[in-house]
Order: C-alpha cells, then structure tokens, then sequence
C-alpha cells in the first residue's frame, strides 16, 4: 500500500472526496456509491524472460460506470499496487466528469521497472496484460479503454491494439479499444502534448483572473512569471516548453538524480538533450546542480508544477514550499496535510484532477476520430479555404487594396487536425476552469479550488446517476 502520512493514496483521495461532499445535498448512499471503486481485478500472469520465468503483478481498475466506456492510462511502475490504481482510477472518473468528458475512471498497471526490460520482453509482458484484460471483457471501445500513463507511451498502445485487433478481426471499432496510438495506428495529432499543453492552459486561465492574481501578490499573464518543473517525463517537458514559449522562465527542473537551477531560465530541449548524452540533469551548463531533486520544491518561484508521482508534497516538506501557485501535473502530488498548509499560507493549489485532464481529453478526441473512421479536419479543410480565400478577393476587391502576404496565409489556412485538437483542448482546459472557480465563489465556505473542483465533479457524477434512473 502507498502509504503517505498514516493513509494510504485512495483514503487521500477519498478524504478530498469527503471534505467536499459536505458541500452537496446529495443523499449519503449516492455518496458512498460515486466513491466506491466497482470493479478491482488483481491478475498474476506467467511471461518467459532470458532462461527463467517471471510472474508479473497487474491490475485493472473501474472506478465508476456511470458513464462509459471506462477510461485512464496503464502505468508501468514498481510502486504499482492495488490501492494505487484504485486512487488513480477515482481521480480518472472526477477528471472526466469536471472536464465532460463522457466516460467513468478506470486505471491499470504493471509492477514492473521497465528499465529493467528490453523491448521485446516489454512487448511480450503488454501483450500478455492485453489478452488477460481481453479475457475478462476489461478492455473494448464501449467497455474500458486504455492509455498511456507513468512508464508507458505510444509503443505499448500500440502492442495493445495489434493484441486486441487480433483476438477481434472483424471489429469495425477496434481502433477504439486504447488512445494514445501512434497516428500511423489511428492516434490522433496533438496526443503526445496534450497533458503538458492542458496543464499550460489551465494554468494561464488562472493567472489570466486579475482578482486571483491580486490576492498572491502576483501581476496577471504568464509573461515573466518564474516556473519551477519537478519531472522532465513527457508531461513535465511539454509544461515547460509552453511555459517557455510563452514568456515564463523556468528556473529549475528537477529529476530524480538531482536538479538544475538558473535565474535566467532553462530551455528544456537543450536540458532534454543533455541528459540523454550524459545519463543524468546535473552539469547542465551555466546552471548550478542542487544535489536533491525535492530541493527544487522549496526554491523561491511564482509557480511549482510537480510533474513526476504522488506525495512528493506532503506535511514534512510542504511548510517549507515558497511557490505561490502549485499547478498538480502529475496525479496526486499533494497529500491532504499539505492542502490544509497551503490553504493557511495562502498558496494557490490548481489541483490534478482537472489541471492534467488534458491528456483524457484529447484521448476522447482520439476515441471519437476511430469511431468516425475520419481524421479531423479532412472534410471541411479546403472547402474553408477556397471560401476565405474568396472573402479576401473580395475584400481586396472591394477596397482596391492588397492583403498583407503573411497575413492572407493566415487566414486563408483551413483547420488541420492539430489544429482542431489544439482548440477543442484550449476550449475545454479554459471552461473547467472557469466553472471551477465559479463553483469556488459561489459558497465563500469552499476552502481550496480542489474541494470546488471535487463539488463539481461530485455534482456531474451524482445527476448521471440520477438520470440513469438508478436513484430515485
Ligand atoms: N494517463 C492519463 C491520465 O492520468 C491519460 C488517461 C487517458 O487518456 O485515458 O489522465
């Protein structure tokens, strides 16, 4: 079992669940019922590796049917245990329902180290996983899907699709059976970035609200805010990027060797780049090394984003955290008592459950392309452009003048795929938060914006059932 200060992830997640309920009228047994994880399957499956064989631990959680098919990454993880993917599973159904995403939590995982893996086991291992999930019906276009998560990627998504599509080969919808393909296997464009890119999203919407940012001492905008990333996993590489791109400085980023700091900012290829010449962050030029990756937790910064596992904030280390916004990249970074810290101290905490949604989400517009059989953006694209480059004559037409070349590119550009993804993501990550802090300032007794957040996914979850009929 995790265990954090003297409970364990699914009791934390289970704590924010309750602290928030009491902000609802629903009845207690709907309660009980939106926490309850439905259904837990445990496996152990023989796999051959070298000369010996391996039993391997896995899971496969469905935290909620209210809606579905279920949805939430596999992760491949030594820490991987049943309460684990049971918190994880939780966190997927509030997540989905704050960002209306049609689907219920669920979650899987392997304990394994995949460093300790060549390829062609880790294939043998994810197709092996595949086919048990196949023989218990826990995995299908309508039933429960899978994605990536820690210690997975596009690789094994697609060894479970080619695994699924071969036990099922007339199944028009197969494509539809996991997300985060690679697109040559029916992924969508934009899937690889979308956690990091959400994260940026809600983030900026937050510092966008000029009486948030009045209340932290903090001017509105990204420009010029100072960003600390703990993580440089794909989640974490891509919060940095944006945040880069957009006029923040990164000052640090952490690993679990250690961590980087420079006041004038890091640019994350180049620190990407480094590691992988040199097997670790440390000396990265023109930076100084702090010798403890939770080092970089501490550091003075406008905004911390812990982008690696959970608990890595908790009641030791949390009084001593300077940030004056969190943003949870990972899944659960926070325990409950860094929460109660962070509410008394006045830090802004943009909690995981939506704040990383960006990564479901644009597996929902995955799921959706492989129902459709039809990429975004291939019917309308030049159509839209023969009919704005037909407004553009007309207007040059009209008033005797040309347009500006660059600007006549602009926007003549029909919407591609990504570009599609892109805007369905930044539309959806800027909602959330705006009912999020809505439902945060319509009762001034909410304490935190992850007790608002949890109010309304408890509120989504709950009228479902409600109008599934299964409570009066
Ligand atoms: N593993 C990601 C998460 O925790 C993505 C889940 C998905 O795309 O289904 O949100």
């Amino acid at each position: 079992m995790t265990v954090t200060e003297n409970y364990s992830f699914f009791d934390s997640v289970t704590r924010s669940f309750d602290k928030a309920a009491r902000f609802t009228s629903w009845d207690p047994g709907i309660l009980e019922q939106i926490k309850a994880c439905n259904s837990v399957y445990k496996m152990k499956f023989p796999v051959r590796i070298g000369n010996n064989v391996e039993v391997i631990e896995a899971y496969r959680v469905q935290h909620s049917h209210h809606k579905t098919p279920c949805k939430g990454g596999i992760r491949f993880s030594m820490e991987v245990n049943q309460d684990e993917v049971m918190a994880l599973a939780a966190l997927m159904t509030y997540k989905c329902a704050i960002v209306n995403v049609p689907f219920g939590g669920g979650k899987g995982g392997i304990k394994i180290d995949p460093k300790k893996y060549t390829a062609f086991e880790l294939e043998k291992i994810t197709r092996r996983y595949t086919s048990e999930l196949i023989k218990k019906n826990f995995i299908g276009p309508g039933t429960d899907v899978p994605a990536p998560d820690y210690g997975t990627g596009a690789r094994e998504m697609a060894w479970i699709l080619d695994t699924y599509v071969a036990m099922h080969p007339s199944e028009v919808d197969a494509a539809a059976c996991v997300t985060g393909k690679p697109v040559s296997q029916g992924g969508v464009r934009g899937r690889t970035e979308a956690t990091g890119l959400g994260v940026f999203y809600g983030i900026r919407e937050v510092c966008n609200m000029p009486d948030r940012m009045a209340k932290l001492g903090l001017n509105t905008g990204i420009e010029g805010k100072t960003v600390v990333v703990q993580g440089l996993g794909n989640v974490g590489y891509h919060c940095a990027k944006y945040f880069r791109e957009h006029g923040a400085k990164v000052i640090a980023i952490a690993e679990w060797e250690g961590a980087i700091y420079n006041c004038e900012g890091l640019n994350e290829e180049e620190v990407f780049q480094h590691r992988k010449a040199k097997g670790t962050i440390l000396n990265f030029p023109k930076s100084k090394n702090l010798a403890v990756n939770t080092d970089a937790l501490e550091l003075e910064c406008d905004i911390l984003i812990p982008a690696a596992l959970e608990n890595v904030i908790n009641g030791q280390n949390a009084p001593r955290v300077k940030a004056k916004i969190i943003g949870e990249a990972a899944n659960g970074p926070l325990t409950p008592e860094a929460d109660e810290i962070f509410i008394a101290k006045g830090i802004l905490v943009v909690p995981d459950m939506y704040l990383n949604a960006g990564g479901v989400t644009v597996s929902y517009f995955e799921w959706l392309k492989n129902l459709s059989h039809v990429r975004y953006g291939r019917l309308e694209k030049r159509f839209t452009e023969n009919m704005n480059k037909h407004i553009i004559g007309q207007i040059e037409e009209l008033t005797g003048k040309d347009v500006d070349a660059k600007e006549k590119l602009f926007i003549e550009h029909g919407a591609d795929e990504i570009d599609l993804v892109h805007s369905g993501l930044e539309e959806t990550m800027v909602n959330a938060t705006r009912e999020i802090m809505e439902v945060w300032k319509s009762n001034p007794e909410i304490p935190d914006m992850r007790t608002a957040a949890y109010v309304s996914a408890i509120n989504k979850v709950a009228t479902s059932y409600a109008e599934l009929g299964i409570f009066p």
